[in-house]
Parts: structure tokens; C-alpha cells; sequence
């Protein structure tokens, strides 16, 4: 580990050019050190660079319901739960200690947003695209083509040979939050958070 890339939203709006990251990520790889960080970042950057391709090859398809698999899902909207979900008071602390920590800070790691998703999606049945639309309106790196393109392989309307993907949240919480320290500090006080 160690290692450092100081180059945080290089998807958002465009001031960086990911082949400029890349080649600088190789050149550190030679110059310094090859690890673990180095091998995850590139390999995250293709699962970026595949979003933007997967928006340009597909493009009004990418925000269906049926998205590009055209395979409808057993989901619908309801109300109440995407309000409960949107406000962090599901039935899943991890879950309701990461929408509050998107609410009020326009930010969430991977992992929180995988198991957001899955819940919104596989446990409470509602419609991905209301999902994806709140983080649209709410994520500081908001990006088009990462955001819908993540939203749909969790929906299992993606590209995904596996079909959907659903998180067994209580599983999760005791991997990711053993402690529930996560979940304490973002639950802590229901009112105000700063
Ligand atoms: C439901 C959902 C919605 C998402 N919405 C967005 C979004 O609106 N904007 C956005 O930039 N990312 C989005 N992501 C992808 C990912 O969560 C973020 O890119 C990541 O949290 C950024 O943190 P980092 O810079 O520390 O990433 P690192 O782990 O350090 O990865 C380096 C870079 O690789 C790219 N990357 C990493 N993971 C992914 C991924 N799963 N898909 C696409 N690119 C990735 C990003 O450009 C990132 O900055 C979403 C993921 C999910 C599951």
C-alpha cells in the first residue's frame, strides 16, 4: 500500500484526461513502486472508461427502465419506501448512515453506494432510475455515464453476465462496519448533523 494519486473526480466535468492519468499512474509503477493501490486504480479506471463507451455506444438506452439488457424488472415506485430510503430510515442502519452522510455532504464511498443501491432496488422494490436520479441531484462527482451505468449492473440491467446484484446488508455492516462506528457516527444525533 502507500501509495497516493491525488487525482479524486476524474470523471466529473472533464479538467483531467483519464489517458493522462493513466500514463502517470504507469510512469509512478516504473519510477517507484508497483502495489496493490496501483493495480486497483487502473482497474477501476476501466470500469469508468467502459461506462463512458457502454453511454456512447447505447445512449437513450442507458436510462430505460429496461436499460440496455432490455429486461424489465420487478420493481415499481413507492413513495414511502424511496422517502424512507432517501431520508435514511430503512430497516438497515448501514444503509441509513450512508444517506445521511450523502444528504449532507454530497458523498459516499463505493462500497456505501453498492449497498444503497442494492437495498433501494432488491429490498425495498423500487424503480433504479429514482435511485440514480437522487444521485444525480445530490453527488458532488456526479458523473452520467458512471452513475446510471453502476445503478443499472446493480438493477441487473446492465451489462452483467451474473445477473442482478444483491447485498446481504447485515453481512456487509459486520465486514465493512465491524465495529458500527460508521453507523454510530452518522446516526449519532437524528437533528442537525453540523
Ligand atoms: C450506484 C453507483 C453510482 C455511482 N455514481 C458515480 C458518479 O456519479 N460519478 C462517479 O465518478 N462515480 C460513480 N460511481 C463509481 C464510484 O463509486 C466512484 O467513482 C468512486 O466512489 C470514486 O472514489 P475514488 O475516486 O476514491 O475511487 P478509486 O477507487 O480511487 O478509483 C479511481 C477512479 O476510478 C473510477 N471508478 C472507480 N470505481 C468506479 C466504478 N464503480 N464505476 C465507474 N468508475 C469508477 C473513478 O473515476 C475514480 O475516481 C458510482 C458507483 C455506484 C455503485
Amino acid at each position: 500500500m502507500g501509495f497516493f494519486f491525488p487525482f479524486i473526480g476524474v470523471a466529473s466535468n472533464g479538467c483531467l484526461s483519464v489517458r493522462w492519468v493513466a500514463a502517470e499512474l504507469g510512469r509512478y509503477e516504473r519510477n517507484v513502486e508497483q502495489n496493490e493501490s496501483t493495480y486497483w486504480l487502473y482497474f477501476e479506471l476501466l470500469w469508468r472508461e467502459y461506462f463512458q463507451w457502454m453511454l456512447y455506444h447505447y445512449g437513450a438506452r442507458f436510462f430505460r427502465f429496461k436499460g440496455i439488457a432490455n429486461k424489465r424488472p420487478l420493481t415499481t415506485f413507492y413513495a414511502e419506501a424511496f422517502m424512507a430510503w432517501r431520508e435514511g430510515s430503512t430497516d438497515f442502519p448501514i444503509v441509513n448512515a450512508a444517506m445521511r452522510q450523502l444528504k449532507h455532504t454530497g458523498w459516499i464511498s463505493n462500497r456505501s453506494r453498492q449497498l444503497v443501491a442494492s437495498c433501494l432496488i432488491h429490498e425495498l422494490g423500487v424503480d433504479w432510475r429514482y435511485g440514480a436520479a437522487y444521485f444525480e441531484q445530490q453527488l458532488i462527482d456526479f458523473d452520467v455515464a458512471a452513475n446510471y451505468g453502476n445503478w443499472q449492473y446493480l438493477a441487473g440491467v446492465g451489462a452483467d453476465p451474473r445477473g442482478s446484484r444483491r447485498f446481504n446488508l447485515d453481512k456487509q455492516a459486520a465486514q465493512y462496519d465491524p465495529d458500527g462506528s460508521f453507523v454510530a457516527k452518522w446516526l449519532a444525533n437524528e437533528e442537525p448533523l453540523f
